[in-house]
């Protein structure tokens, strides 16, 4: 019988053999991507002899449809409940009382990392010379910075109260007719993320750790997300990892925290990029590192991501991409980036096996040039394959 997720006394999720796992089809394109990845990871789990029974929760137009509610509460708790599970694509209600049901899911269950490991497959067209260069993993934090949607709009009487406030207490001036919005990013905020993203490099034998930052000039909070890094490498890591600062010459075994200014840090991972491993930064600089690492790599169609909050074991792993509308229900789109997010799911599950053969089989199919119509217009002899066609042939390598 299949049974839940559980967490054992260190915390550690305990995957029964037969485990419960929620998953939202997503808008659009969902009604493509999701059953040719599902198809791909049954394959790889049945070869393990793990099983994974899969039940559907709605949210977006399906759920709206359906119960209309655009994120319906059943769905968080069977989230809360199974504790892990991935969603693909949904389309953000415009004029709705939701921003984006993705950031509203990411700060009802807190899940403060936004995990976007980027690489490159060998055959995949990219813009640079040496996109095998490219194998990073960024820990972007998702639940603070300007993304925490503390915005008035120009114009308003909230925006003249703040404006007021601001004037009275602070002396600032801020011309009349602006939009404010409020940046907070906090030491707990902070220091979890880099915790998560310090452990993950130790966990996976990673060189080094880069805090990028704007602290230069946005020096009380993108400036303290630095020094409340390495105050935490000092008082929780210096047993296994080691500053910058402090290491004069060789880490040795620890691993390295290093810090790069947000502006250097786009030009490098682009000139330098074997120097950069595990990034951790706040919420938009690592919305726009993510997405220009990704297009490096000529994956931007195949990204995948992760939502996970590491102490209460809670995950949402999903496709990075939108509902792409003018492709859905054309069996055309490529389900690389939410088979790639399953892959991902399986790996924080400890189901390694699985997502190594994932892997494999996806490179092996996009190495053998079978592929849908977005490599197939980049590549020279490609065989263009419908989404399913590209399932199957991934499922056929597994
Ligand atoms: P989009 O859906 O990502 O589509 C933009 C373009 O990206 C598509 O026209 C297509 O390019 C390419 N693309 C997207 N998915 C692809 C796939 N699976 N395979 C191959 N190519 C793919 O972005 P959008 O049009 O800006 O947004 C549409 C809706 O999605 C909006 O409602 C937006 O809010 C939502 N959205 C949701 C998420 C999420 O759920 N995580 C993320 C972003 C946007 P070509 O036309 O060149 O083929």
């Amino acid at each position: 019988m299949a049974e839940k997720l559980t967490l054992d006394p260190q915390g550690k999720l305990v995957v029964p053999k037969d485990v419960v796992l929620p998953y939202i089809e997503g808008d659009g394109t969902g009604v493509d991507i999701w059953p040719a990845a599902q198809h791909v990871f049954d394959a790889a789990l049945k070869k393990h002899g793990q099983r994974v029974s899969w039940k559907e929760v709605l949210a977006g137009e399906k759920a709206y449809r359906e119960t209309g509610e655009w994120l319906p509460e059943a769905t968080i708790e069977a989230f809360r409940e199974y504790r892990v599970g991935i969603k693909g694509p949904l389309t953000t209600p415009v004029g709705g009382g939701i921003r984006s049901l993705n950031v509203a899911i990411r700060q009802i269950m807190d899940l403060y990392v936004c995990l976007r490991p980027v690489r490159w497959f060998q055959g995949v067209p990219s813009p640079v010379r040496h996109p095998e260069l490219v194998d990073m993993v960024i820990f972007r934090e998702n639940t603070e910075d300007v993304y925490a949607g503390l915005e008035v709009a120009e114009g308003t009487p909230e925006a003249a109260k703040l404006r007021e406030f601001l004037h009275d207490n602070f002396g600032w001036e801020i011309r009349s007719d602006s939009g404010i919005g409020i940046k907070p990013i906090s030491k707990t905020g902070s220091q979890r993320l880099i915790r998560a993203a310090l452990e993950y490099a130790l966990a996976h034998h990673r060189r080094s750790v880069t805090l990028v930052h704007k602290g230069n000039i946005q020096k009380f909070t993108e400036g303290a997300f630095r020094s409340w890094g390495y105050e935490l490498v000092k008082e929780e890591f210096s047993d296994r990892a080691v500053s910058w600062e402090e290491c004069h010459g060789d880490p040795g075994d620890r691993l390295l925290v290093k810090d790069a200014i947000a502006d250097n840090a786009l030009q490098q991972v682009l000139t330098r990029a074997d120097e950069f491993d595990v990034i951790a930064t706040m919420n938009l600089n690592g919305d726009y590192l993510s997405d220009a690492l990704a297009a490096q790599v000529g994956g931007i169609g195949i990204a995948p991501g992760g939502n996970i909050n590491y102490v209460t074991g809670h995950g949402v792993f999903e496709a990075t991409h939108g509902t792409a509308p003018k492709y859905a229900g054309l069996d055309k789109v490529n389900p690389g980036s939410v088979i790639l997010s399953g892959v991902m799911m399986f790996e924080y599950l400890g189901l390694q096996d699985v997502a190594d053969d994932i892997t494999r089989a996806l490179e092996e199919t996009i190495a053998a040039r079978i592929v849908t119509y977005d490599f197939a217009r980049l590549m020279e002899g490609a065989t263009e394959v419908s989404c399913s066609e590209f399932g199957h042939a991934i499922a056929e390598r597994i």
